[in-house]
């Protein structure tokens, strides 16, 4: 019988070991690192596999990461006859929809302002803007984009995109490559980045991209800790360049004790919770693409080494 080997956090895997009992009996599931004869091996769901893989698991087929992203992988370390798979699931992108809603909402509704005028005291309302008067502008146009992209369009928000190749949503102002980012930006109050971390990707988050947003704007950034320069978001705040930024990635994770970050009053951190794969639906969508690759069908959330997202 051919086994699935889960490496990653040991509670999920009890509940992966449950659910693959249910739905594919005809597969054997082992959780690292009790991982039997390792010639049985096919499929692997890792989100840090071991080193020298193809020594350790000679006929691998698939090997699953679990979670959207692939930054922290060795590429290099994993067998080019390997197809690499990234975790892709409806639940897993409406919860990055539903903490996108909140960090615009919290912007669109003045809610750091009447944080800080709770702190002092203060009863000031302030008057209300229209959805439409609010314009959100998302880097990247991937599957977790698209899907907050589609709550922002609904609840009518003035929303564009930009992304490396061109892209057609209804309701979306597309824009696509370098040349056409001065554009977005400018037009841009709320920045929601994500973007995949690449090597083309890193650091963009810095004082010259970020400067080119309107005066006021806000930074919602869900994507990874390293595209961001910490310098620079907090030298445009102080300016009044940036009047706030919503943080659930940093680099390092958590930042350090004391990092004048933590208690900036326009800046709110959450630690890395944007959206979290369901075990439940994790592996249907495993399951889904082991059923895929047998039938010669693309596997859906296959990465393509050479873009490295
Ligand atoms: P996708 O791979 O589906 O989408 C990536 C998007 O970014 C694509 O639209 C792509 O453009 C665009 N892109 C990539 N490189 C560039 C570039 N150099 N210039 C312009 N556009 C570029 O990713 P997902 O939507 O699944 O995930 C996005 C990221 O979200 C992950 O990589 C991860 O970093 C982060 N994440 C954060 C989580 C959290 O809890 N905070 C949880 C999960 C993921 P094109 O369409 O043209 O290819």
């Amino acid at each position: 019988m051919p086994a699935f080997v889960y490496k990653s956090d040991p509670v999920r895997g009890q509940q992966w070991a449950r659910l693959f009992a249910e739905r594919a009996p005809d597969i054997e599931f082992r959780q690292w690192p009790d991982t039997g004869d390792p010639a049985d091996v096919r499929y692997m769901a890792a989100w840090t596999p071991p080193p020298r893989l193809h020594e350790v698991f000679p006929n691998l087929e698939i090997l699953f990461t679990t979670g959207a992203g692939i930054d922290h992988l060795d590429l290099s370390a994993i067998p080019d006859s390997v197809p690499l798979v990234r975790m892709i699931d409806p639940a897993f992108a409406e919860g990055m929809a539903q903490y996108v809603l909140h960090a615009v909402l919290d912007v669109h509704r003045d809610c750091f302002d009447y944080a800080e005028q709770q702190a002092r005291g203060v009863w000031l309302p302030r008057p209300i803007r229209s959805a439409s008067q609010v314009r959100v502008g998302v880097l990247g146009m991937g599957n977790l984009a698209k899907a907050s992209l589609h709550r922002l369009v609904q609840l009518g928000y003035a929303c564009a995109a930009w992304s490396r190749s061109a892209h057609r949503m209804e309701g979306v102002e597309c824009f696509a490559g370098a040349q056409a980012m001065r554009a977005f930006l400018a037009r841009t109050e709320v920045l929601v980045c994500l973007l995949p971390l690449t090597d083309d990707t890193r650091g963009l988050l810095g004082e010259e991209l970020l400067s080119q947003l309107p005066r006021g704007a806000s930074l919602v950034q869900v994507a990874r800790g390293a595209h961001l320069d910490h310098g620079a978001l907090m030298r445009l705040l102080a300016s009044g360049h940036l009047s706030s930024a919503r943080l659930d990635v940093t680099d390092p994770e958590p930042l350090p004790a004391g990092h004048p970050l933590w208690r900036h009053p326009r800046v709110r951190i959450t630690p890395h919770i944007a959206t979290a794969a369901r075990p439940e639906v994790a592996v249907d969508a495993v399951l889904e693409n082991i059923r895929r690759h047998h039938d010669g069908q693309p596997m859906h959330g296959l990465v393509d080494r050479k873009r490295g997202y």
